[in-house]
């Protein structure tokens, strides 16, 4: 028996894999949230009643993954994703969207468009705790930095964004070979 590599480990948290194209009650899919510490800090005495009122749209797209609609707070999340996402990722991005939705819930604008999404303050408060999680998780910088990687951003902005939420990012390839 070897068991060499130390596996972050979940909470006792269900999140679903296979879900209808609708819009749906949030506890009726993802169980055991209200019993997190991440999500108990976040909402307070709330945490109950937050969950218990928060919707999930559930989208068929094979792009995105996770968000919160600026219109009325509820989660969106695409089931190709929940299908195809790993563990981690996914119980992350669940984490970083509830932090959104207690920010719609404060009338903070999410999407202001006059930062870049890796210096955005509501993006930066979601990611600080999903990273604040994942290191409670036991995920290490390495880790973290990989889960931070997107399709839509480049190397350099989720560098950027890893250094303004305390992730160090790994030496760029290459590194040693542009002094002159
Ligand atoms: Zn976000």
């Amino acid at each position: 028996m070897k068991e060499t590599s130390r596996k972050p480990s979940l909470p006792d948290v269900q999140i679903p894999e296979i879900v209808p194209i609708t819009m749906q009650k949030f506890t009726q899919y993802f169980k055991g949230f209200e019993k997190v510490s991440a999500v108990g800090e976040i909402f307070g005495e709330a945490t109950v009643q937050v969950l218990s009122d928060l919707k999930v749209e559930f989208f068929s797209s094979k792009f995105g993954y996770m968000g919160v609609s600026d219109e009325d707070g509820h989660l969106i999340v695409s089931a190709y994703y929940l299908k195809n996402g790993d563990p981690i990722s996914k119980y992350l991005d669940v984490i970083h969207e509830l932090v959104h939705v207690k920010q719609y819930r404060e009338g903070k604008a999410l999407f202001d468009e006059t930062f870049e999404y890796h210096d955005r303050p509501t993006e930066l408060e979601a990611y600080t705790h999903a990273v604040k999680e994942a290191r409670r998780l036991g995920m290490s910088d390495p880790e973290i930095f990989d889960y931070l990687k997107v399709d839509w951003m480049s190397d350099s902005e989720v560098r950027k964004l890893a250094r303004n939420i305390g992730v160090q990012p790994p030496p760029k390839r290459g590194d040693g070979e542009r002094v002159r």
